[in-house]
């Protein structure tokens, strides 16, 4: 009988593993993978989520493995633009852009070291429910090709956006919006590029260093145009580059040299998952999936994983009641992502919604405004802070935008 059984073993579920073995809690996270495992997705980390692996004692290893730091960063669409880079965040001062082979095998290392079982190739198909209804295990199938059954306190699922977990305990979606785009990516010898997030003509992609000398390039474009687009990837992909930035479509073509196959992805959509319940929890893209563009899934996987963690032990130690503790996770995240989730949302059309269109006008004005706007991206303010009417105004007054240029949030949203 484990303490708690993690299912999925990548960005959110290895850490709830850890932090809950750190604690002395008997913890299993199964994964179908074997680590080191790649999987679709590009990974760029926040300062944010890595100030959590520096509480975690697991920054200075990621260094270790020789991922370059990052610490200016571009951004824009059409022609306006902010260049930067953001106050410190909880003492870290770049970004890093791992690939998830080296990141997730880093983690799974992490939980095992701590206490956590780790049991890789090892398929979930069921969840297991006591007569009362609470979640009380799971049945999965192991590399052997045998079933066992594996029973625990409490079930959390790591699983990803298309949790198993979530649909055997039945967690509703909501705040559901349809995706709206495609990515191919891959990884570029022979170029120096920084990061770079560049659209044009709903048109966009981003490049950032990663290991083995190589530069990460992703191309974004709109649902529409993926039919066209995968007749010739390679063709689409340059295209793009050159269409955006026609220098750098150049470069790309005299020094860049693809070393693997492209990656690609139709997004699923954006949501909410309802993720507390009797005995379980849903964590990490299962609980709360957004479209890529804006970089903030690996990052909240930390985040909000240790909330969970955190509550989860409030529970596990008879300090309160377990599923009010979980529960008590769910609202926080709920509450501090509703902004984020609203600015990747309105974002993920690739059109500047005219609100953005106004402040990154003024932000090229005012320095300290710029670096509010960068510790907003590197999750080291809300969105909701930054775009506060008392905060944008100080914004307009110190680049004197006139009155009729001086937008403001219409409610929550970012439009
Ligand atoms: C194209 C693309 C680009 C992205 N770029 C970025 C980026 O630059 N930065 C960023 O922060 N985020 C990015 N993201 C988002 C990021 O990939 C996710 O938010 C993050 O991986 C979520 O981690 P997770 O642990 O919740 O889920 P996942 O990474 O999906 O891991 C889930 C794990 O559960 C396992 N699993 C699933 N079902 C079962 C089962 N039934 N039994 C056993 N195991 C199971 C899987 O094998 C997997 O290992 C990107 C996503 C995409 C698609």
């Amino acid at each position: 009988m484990y303490d708690v059984i993690v299912v999925g073993a990548r960005c959110a579920g290895a850490p709830v593993a850890m932090l809950l073995a750190r604690h002395g809690y008997r913890t299993l996270v199964v994964d179908r993978a074997a680590f080191p495992s790649d999987t679709v997705s590009t990974h760029l980390i926040h300062q944010a989520g890595l100030a959590r692996l520096h509480a975690w004692g697991l920054l200075d290893r990621l260094r270790e493995t020789g991922v370059p730091p990052v610490r200016h960063m571009g951004f824009s669409n059409g022609d306006l633009g902010v260049e930067g880079f953001a106050d410190p965040i909880e003492g870290i001062t770049e970004v890093y852009c791992p690939r998830r082979t080296v990141l997730d095998a880093l983690l799974v290392d992490a939980a095992r070291e701590a206490g956590a079982e780790v049991l890789e190739r090892c398929a979930v198909e069921d969840v297991l429910f006591s007569s009362d209804g609470r979640a009380c295990g799971i049945r999965a199938r192991t590399a052997d090709g045998a079933e066992h059954d594996f029973r625990a306190r409490f079930v959390v699922g790591a699983d990803g956006a298309n949790s198993t977990v979530a649909a055997k305990v039945g967690a509703e979606a909501y705040g559901t919006v349809p995706a709206t785009g495609f990515v191919y990516y891959s990884y570029f010898s022979g170029l120096d590029w920084d990061f770079q997030n560049r659209t044009r003509d709903e048109r966009q992609f981003a490049s950032c260093p990663t290991h083995d000398g190589l530069t990460m390039l992703v191309v974004m474009r709109k649902r529409d145009a993926y039919r066209e687009f995968r007749a010739d990837a390679t063709v689409g992909f340059q295209a793009v580059i050159d269409h955006v930035r026609p220098e750098l479509g150049a470069d790309l073509r005299a020094r860049g040299r693809r070393e693997e196959p492209f990656r690609a992805v139709r997004y699923p959509d954006n949501f909410y998952r309802r993720s507390h319940g009797p005995g379980w929890a849903l964590v990490g893209d299962a609980g709360y999936h957004k479209d890529p563009l804006t970089a903030r899934g690996i990052t909240d996987a930390f985040v909000y994983g240790e909330i969970l963690a955190d509550q989860l032990h409030r529970g596990l130690s008879g300090a309160g009641p377990i599923d009010e503790a979980v529960a008590d996770y769910a609202r926080e995240r709920d509450r501090d992502s509703a902004g984020s989730f609203a600015l990747t949302v309105a974002l993920s059309d690739l059109t500047l919604p005219p609100l953005l269109a106004a402040v990154v006008t003024a932000l090229s004005q005012s320095p300290r405004h710029l670096r509010r706007f960068f510790t907003m991206v590197g999750g080291g303010c809300s969105s909701e802070e930054f775009f506060d009417p008392g905060n944008l105004a100080e914004l307009y007054d110190a680049a004197g935008t006139p009155p009729a240029a001086r937008l403001l949030p219409a409610g929550a949203g970012v439009s």
